[in-house]
């Protein structure tokens, strides 16, 4: 059977609009769609054929091919630029469509089914920080955190009702926890389905209150919890703890923690990604001639080198010193970024000698000329 052409299919124009191909097929999609026409399999094709005409006519790039190639130019079968089924995947605007159509028509029951009676809700998500060294994060830890949230009401076994007389089912829904109301409109009568506003979707009410919870049956209470923390973490990171927030309204189950992870500065160690820089100040001695000088990590100690010679801010890199990579093997390194260190003040015996070293020309910076360049980008670490 060949195929009939989609604008024929869609009822519009070779030169219709975007917004003109998608009201039709709104129209289409709404007349034929087969929760609206159980069984028919004459419906079914007719939403296919329409669902098939908009996805192609609503793609500027296929509508172009289909309308220089016609079907050939569209159908896999013909290669190139082809369309499939499978292959649906701008589907995010075509599924708003739908979502947008049947969604309200039919209670969003493809979205949730929340408003069924016993369906109890979940109860809140708590978020708190957590505040880490480098240090900690270089090796991971294990923190026990205390915080608030609610808790299930102990008096009335998070009902929020005074006893068990004082609960009832809902007289507007008669216990479903959802009301539907048939709706007329230019394109027919549906069936709206909306949670009962009386009983918010819970199907009981509640003729006398609990009085330690107010009839909310949570009140406010504290948990400690141990959260484990893996090596690499950053600012920004969380982890979330299934079931450790607040308990849900009338015995629904708990929400969760989520743990952020907040980075707190250091003394002296800066973080850039995985790598750690420090900043060692050293005198002009130790520059000129050289020295080992034993310097912090995150975890321990080291001792580095100085060559004799060595400029000012140069950065020297000691492998795998740095934080170890989240999720992965190896860590980053330290930097080492050295300063040559100018005392403030002097006593006069050292100023002595210093002006006796000023004498020296070898002690003078280079002056513009032959190598100037290479000095100085040399001294930059360039
Ligand atoms: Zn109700
Ligand atoms: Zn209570």
């Amino acid at each position: 059977m060949s195929k009939r052409d989609y604008y024929e299919v869609l009822g519009v124009d070779r030169s219709a609009s975007a917004e003109e191909i998608k009201k039709a097929y709104r129209k289409l999609a709404m007349k034929y769609h087969p929760d609206r026409n159980p069984d028919d399999k004459n419906a079914e094709e007719k939403f296919k054929e329409a669902s098939e005409a908009y996805e192609i006519l609503s793609d500027r790039e296929k509508r172009a091919l289909y309308d220089r190639h016609g079907h050939a130019g569209v159908d896999p079968m013909f290669g190139q630029g082809g369309f499939s089924w499978s292959d649906f995947t701008h589907a995010s605007e075509f599924e708003d469509i739908l979502g947008d159509l049947f969604g309200s028509f039919f209670g969003g029951r493809s979205r949730s089914s929340r408003s069924r009676r016993g369906s109890a809700r979940r109860g809140k998500d708590v978020t708190i920080p957590l505040h880490l060294s480098l240090e900690e994060i270089a090796t991971g830890v294990e923190k026990k955190i205390r915080y608030k949230r609610y808790e299930k009401c102990e008096k009335c076994d998070g009902t929020g009702a005074k006893n068990r007389n004082a609960v009832q089912t809902c007289p507007d829904c008669g216990g479903a926890g959802e009301v539907r109301r048939v709706q007329r409109s230019f394109l027919g009568s549906f069936t709206t389905v909306t949670g009962c506003p009386r009983c918010q979707g819970e199907g009981q009410i509640i003729t006398e209150r609990c009085h330690a919870c107010r009839g909310e049956g949570l009140v406010h209470g504290e948990q400690t919890v141990s959260v484990r923390v893996p090596a690499g973490v950053s600012s920004g990171n969380y982890i979330p703890i299934r079931g450790q927030g607040s308990a849900g309204p009338r015995g629904g189950p708990n929400g969760d923690l989520i743990v952020h992870i907040e980075e707190k500065e250091h003394e002296f160690f800066e973080r850039v990604g995985d790598n750690i820089i420090y900043t060692l100040p050293i005198s002009f001695p130790q520059a000129a001639l050289g020295a080992e000088i034993e310097i912090p990590t995150l975890t321990d100690t080291i001792k580095l080198k100085i060559p004799e010679g060595t400029q000012s801010g140069k950065v020297f890199r000691v492998r795998d010193r740095g934080i170890p990579h989240l999720n992965g093997r190896g860590r980053g390194d330290q930097l080492v970024r050295v300063i040559v260190w100018v005392p403030e003040k002097l006593s006069k015996d050292d100023k002595k000698w210093i002006e006796k070293l000023a004498k020296s020309e070898n002690l003078m910076p280079p002056q513009p000329g032959k190598g100037f360049l290479s000095k100085v980008k040399e001294f930059l670490g360039l």
